[in-house]
């Protein structure tokens, strides 16, 4: 086989490096987690990107889940223009953004009113200075391996181990913006019982991804999700799902809807805006009248509700909410999920595969996993063998071994086949 040649995105990446930190405005597509250089993409439509060379990959990123239609679909792509032609942003409210906020709460089950933002972070970032404003406490708690953005509160040392106490993780974040932050492993109710047994009436929040995503794909153990609902209740502490990467995704409804389990407040991002950058918070509505000008904690944005995002937004999620269109693309997740576990049994490889939805994992080790720990007992050298001969073989994967996968109407059962039969190969080139 001959290589493909990646001279072109070389010669940008360096250039890149010269005026953005790292070449890159987003850490993971540095390709730090596997080595080599990052592809630059010339375009992308369908299951397929294009990159400055010429390679066709077929894409299980999907721009890190927002994508559900695949790219540029139809829909949203006319959507976009029609909008732009009347504006690109009026800093006044829209018809738009009342009709995507009624699609979300009509899918999103917990949702009752929501806010929108601009992206994952900020919307996490608003629902903890909520949180903390409804329940007039300050600690708050996550969980190892879970991402939840880059604010300073939720950008702490995720150790394993019971309480680790908020360290930041990242210098430039004060110590104090982080110590009211508590790390719990994922999975454990245990360890949240004897935290609040720790700090009796102090914590206002439990944040977590109810399916994680930012550790590899790691499900919640069965009554886990309903554990928390229940002791967050007894104790006067709201949950917060972070459904930025797992809603519309694990299922319509999110995880919440999936595992019939409401949290109080949601974070929301990536499908959202399909594409372009919206995120949104949102819950029960005697909270979110909390939120100004409707109540006194302060959040703003000059760009939020932008009307183009909420053009692709909307139009996103007519087209996914029609019936079999996310059926057909969670059977495609589950038909990779197999012939990736079938093949690398054919290899002789260890390997533990997971899927939610049209969200997919796996990691190169023997142990289950089920939190950060045994998540980081995968082979990251492998991954990152494993990465380069998948995208050798024109296959597009996560250039890190602890990120989801995600499929999208556009991976028909004829593109998931061939992936396959790259994949194949990859999976030949690290048995040895
Ligand atoms: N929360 C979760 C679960 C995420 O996966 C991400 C991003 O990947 C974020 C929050 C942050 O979102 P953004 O990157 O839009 O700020």
């Amino acid at each position: 086989m001959t290589k493909l040649s990646h001279e072109r995105s070389k010669a940008l990446f360096e250039e890149a490096q010269q005026f953005i930190p790292g070449g890159v405005n987003s850490p993971v597509r540095a390709f730090r987690g596997v080595g080599g250089t990052p592809v630059f993409i010339a375009k992308a439509k369908g299951p397929y990107l294009w990159d400055v060379d010429g390679n066709r990959y077929t894409d299980f990123v999907m721009s890190w889940g927002p994508l559900v239609l695949g790219h540029a679909p139809e829909a949203v792509v006319r959507a976009v223009q029609a909008q732009a032609e009347l504006g690109t942003s009026y800093g006044a409210p829209t018809e738009l953004e009342t009709r995507l906020a009624r699609k979300v709460t009509e899918l999103m089950p917990g949702v009752e009113m929501l806010r929108f933002v601009n992206s994952g972070t900020e919307a996490t970032m608003s629902a903890l200075r909520l949180a903390r404003a409804f329940t007039k406490r300050d600690k708050i708690v996550k969980f190892s391996g879970h991402y939840h953005g880059h604010g300073d509160m939720l950008l702490v040392q995720a150790g394993s181990g019971v309480a680790t106490l908020g360290l930041p993780d990242s210098p430039g974040v004060p110590r104090g913006a982080a110590q009211d932050t508590l790390t719990l492993p994922f999975n454990d109710l245990g360890a949240l019982e004897e935290l609040f047994a720790r700090f009796p009436e102090q914590i206002a929040a439990v944040i977590l991804e109810p399916v994680a995503g930012n550790m590899g794909l790691v499900r919640p153990k069965a009554g886990y999700l309903e554990g928390l609902r229940r002791l967050t209740r007894e104790h006067g502490t709201l949950l917060i799902f972070d459904e930025v990467m797992t809603g519309f995704r694990v299922a319509l409804g999110g995880a919440q809807g999936h595992y019939a389990v409401e949290p109080d407040l949601t974070t929301l991002g990536k499908v959202i805006g399909g594409g372009l950058p919206v995120g949104a918070y949102g819950g029960r509505r005697e909270i979110m009248q909390w939120v100004a000008p409707a109540g006194p904690m302060y959040q703003a944005g000059t760009l939020s509700g932008n009307p183009l995002a909420m053009a692709a937004g909307l139009a996103t999620l007519e087209e996914w909410s029609r019936p079999g269109v996310f059926e057909a693309a969670a059977e495609a997740a589950r038909t990779l999920v197999e012939g990736i576990a079938k093949l690398a049994r054919q290899a002789g490889i260890p390997l533990q595969t997971d899927q939610a939805g049209t969200m997919f994992g796996f990691f190169f080790t023997e142990e289950p996993v089920s939190d950060y720990a045994s998540a980081k007992t995968s082979d990251v050298q492998r991954y990152a063998k494993f990465f380069h001969a998948a995208l050798e073989h024109g296959v597009y994967l996560a250039p890190s071994q602890f990120e989801a996968g995600f499929t999208s109407a556009a991976h028909t059962p004829e593109v998931v086949a061939q992936a396959l039969e790259g994949l194949e190969g990859a999976f030949r080139s690290v048995a040895d």
